[in-house]
């Protein structure tokens, strides 16, 4: 059977779906550098509401989104 550390292991971005790191109660895009909170297990992989990395104010200046790779009209 699959634990939830399993499953929280295939999750993908949602913005470039590329894979994510683990690092403690948050996830972090190897590509992008967003990060993802994990609450009570659960990751939130909502983009409206994950950390923006440095240098980014909006979801449009993500480098995934502003290289025209991922399509975002939010
Ligand atoms: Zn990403």
């Amino acid at each position: 059977m699959m634990t939830k550390d399993d499953l929280i292991g295939l999750l993908v971005c949602p913005m470039g779906k590329k894979p994510l790191h683990r690092d403690g109660e948050s996830l972090k895009c190897t590509h992008c550098g967003t990060v993802f909170t994990i609450e009570n297990g659960i990751p939130n992989m909502l983009i409206e509401e994950a950390k923006l990395p440095e240098g980014c104010s909006t979801i449009a200046e993500l480098k995934c989104v502003a290289s025209g790779e991922v399509k975002y009209d939010g």
